[in-house]
């Protein structure tokens, strides 16, 4: 790690737990066995969990469990808990609001918190056009309203999404999602009106250049949907659960810049890549585009649910007055939650973290790639990396040893996460409090469990 000019990362807030990987006991712990052979017989089969540790504590780098371990946290509760878990503005701003109020319902009788979540999305998410915000409970509704808009703003229903997406789990958004194990898989019929075509995926598609893939997907579009018949085009500005896939250079430009020419509305689902976790506020400014609309959830209230949908004034005001909404959106203890974690974002520069956490994954994986070659691929933006494993005689995808390298992390107290359509992608979404040493610790684990495999 030789990035001198960046400052070491130290953890930020959290409960003051010792900032520790602690084994105890076996993972998963008694305990925590005690309570999955509860869980086996109270909650649905249909729920499975990614390392069933059972929570009792978490916060800086850290989740604690009922048995008293201490694990490294490399997944944030998949990107959620970006400013830490119980980070204490977060948990100040929490507890002052609910001792307030918990519910009115914003459509019944409002409350500021909203307004100001509303008015900070719209400074905060790229362009400087007129914005509008509506505030939502989970990632897929806000998409759902997302599209929405999309179809009163131009009048027309088609949606265009693209191999490899991932954007939730109701009805419409499971037909946006690409991959059908799990999240598909026997839950048709499906919306209609919905049409997929080739993303950007560098490692997998050779030299070709951003723009000329986006071209050659465009003319399909035309030739398959027609502009015309088309409301929306979504996509991820990095994939996520397909992989951390970075589009190459051009390609969203490209779709942006058809979009705009052909009254079609261009969402950003920014749901992952948001709140700094790329290393900016939005991913998109990375690539240097301007969505129409951006959806977002995830990292937007330090664990709370809450979501959002921002876009141009003129598309998010086009639905009739009541169109969108629903009983909790924008609950006033999430926004107070939002506003804080917004505030912590900023405090305490976590964008400038992500960087550095690029930087130390980036190094750490590709000096490895160069003596390991089934490290396909180190890719990723921020505190957003994934490796991509591979059968270096075939270069066919290795979900196996990603199983078993995901398997020897957590019983070594490591919390890291798979993701990729073909199952051979370990990502790394650590909270952007965590620790250097922890982050280096961690690391260190997964790299000895890849040594072992
Ligand atoms: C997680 C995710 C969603 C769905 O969010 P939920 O809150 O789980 O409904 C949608 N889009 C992207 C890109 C996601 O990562």
């Amino acid at each position: 790690m030789s990035d001198v000019e960046t400052p070491v990362l130290t953890p930020v807030g959290g409960p003051s737990l010792p900032q520790e990987r602690r084994l105890i006991t076996a993972i998963p712990g008694p305990r925590s066995q005690e309570l999955a052979a509860r869980a086996a017989t109270a909650v649905s089969a249909a729920i499975s969990t990614t390392l069933p540790v059972y929570a009792v504590a978490a916060g800086g780098g850290v989740v604690v469990d009922v048995d008293g371990n201490s694990l490294i946290d490399l997944g944030s509760g998949i990107a959620v808990t970006s400013v830490g878990n119980a980070a204490p503005r977060v948990v100040e701003a929490i507890q002052r609001q609910a001792a307030q109020f918990t519910h009115t319902c914003f459509m019944v009788t409002p409350y500021e918190g909203y307004v100001a979540v509303a008015e900070k999305l719209n400074a905060l998410t790229p362009g400087d056009h007129q914005k509008r915000t509506a505030l939502f409970n989970s990632g897929a509704e806000a998409v759902e309203n997302a599209i929405k808009v999309a179809r009163t703003h131009t009048g027309k229903a088609a949606v265009v999404a693209f191999d490899h997406a991932y954007h939730g789990r109701t009805n419409l958004t499971m037909g946006l999602t690409a991959k059908n194990l799990p999240y598909k898989d026997g839950f048709g019929p499906f919306a209609g009106e919905v049409y997929r075509f080739a993303a950007s995926y560098p490692f997998r598609d050779g030299e070709i250049d951003g723009a000329a893939r986006a071209r050659a997907t465009i003319q399909a579009i035309e030739k398959q949907v027609g502009a015309h018949n088309l409301a929306a085009v979504i996509i991820e500005p990095i994939q996520g659960e397909g992989g951390f896939i970075v589009p190459a250079d051009g390609f969203l430009q490209t779709l942006v810049a058809w979009c705009r020419e052909s009254n079609v509305v261009f969402i950003a689902d920014e749901v992952q890549t948001g709140f700094a976790r790329t290393g900016s506020w939005f991913a998109s400014e990375q690539f240097g585009i301007v969505p129409d609309v951006v959806t977002m959830a995830k990292g937007i209230a330090g664990g709370l649910p809450l979501a959002a949908v921002t876009g141009r004034a003129e598309i998010m005001d086009s639905p009739v007055a009541g169109g969108l909404g629903g009983t909790y959106g924008g609950n006033p203890v999430a926004c107070a939650a939002a506003l804080a974690a917004l505030e912590t974002y900023e405090r305490e520069d976590l964008a400038a973290r992500a960087r550095r956490i690029e930087t130390i994954i980036t190094e750490r994986f590709t000096a490895e790639q160069s003596r390991d070659p089934r490290i396909g691929d180190v890719r990723g933006l921020g505190a957003m990396m994934a490796i991509e494993f591979i059968d270096p005689a075939t270069g066919e995808p290795d979900a196996a040893l990603v199983r078993a390298i995901a398997a020897e992390a957590h019983r070594q107290g490591v919390v890291v996460l798979t993701a990729g359509t073909y199952g051979n992608v370990i990502r790394f979404l650590p909270p952007l409090s965590i620790g250097e040493d922890l982050l280096a610790e961690g690391l260190d684990v997964v790299l000895e469990a890849l040594r072992n495999s």
